[in-house]
């Protein structure tokens, strides 16, 4: 078991911090001597330590929704526009193709005659 250090959030919720003391499995790992690396990560009462702020998911969590989705619509609103002007360039495209082939058709008709 390795002791990291721990962060404990507002929330209660915790994540993982730096490694403080790596137990004999990690260490034979970082010396190339064992292909396992440690798995078991340990955290010491004395190396956690809490914030007074909550963890990344709960401040999204209880960032405003009208926040979110004002900047969700800006998102939408910068796709929609993207795709259409996608779409135009495609129907600008196709009709250029469509008249062409009919150029052709009209002097592969004249050869004909
Ligand atoms: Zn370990
Ligand atoms: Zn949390």
């Amino acid at each position: 078991m390795c002791i990291h250090q721990r962060v404990i959030y507002n929330c209660n919720h915790f994540s993982w911090g730096p490694l403080i003391r790596p137990c004999e499995t990690q260490k034979s790992f970082d010396a190339r001597s064992s292909p396992i690396v440690c798995e078991t990560i340990y955290a010491h009462a004395l190396h956690s330590y809490k914030v007074e702020r909550l963890c990344r998911d709960c401040k999204l969590k209880t960032m405003g929704a009208s926040e979110k989705i004002s900047k969700l619509r800006l998102l939408l609103r910068g796709l929609n526009e993207a795709m259409d002007q996608i779409q135009l360039k495609r129907l600008g495209g196709e009709e250029k193709e469509k008249s062409a082939g009919t150029e052709e058709v009209v002097k592969t008709a004249v050869v004909d005659e």
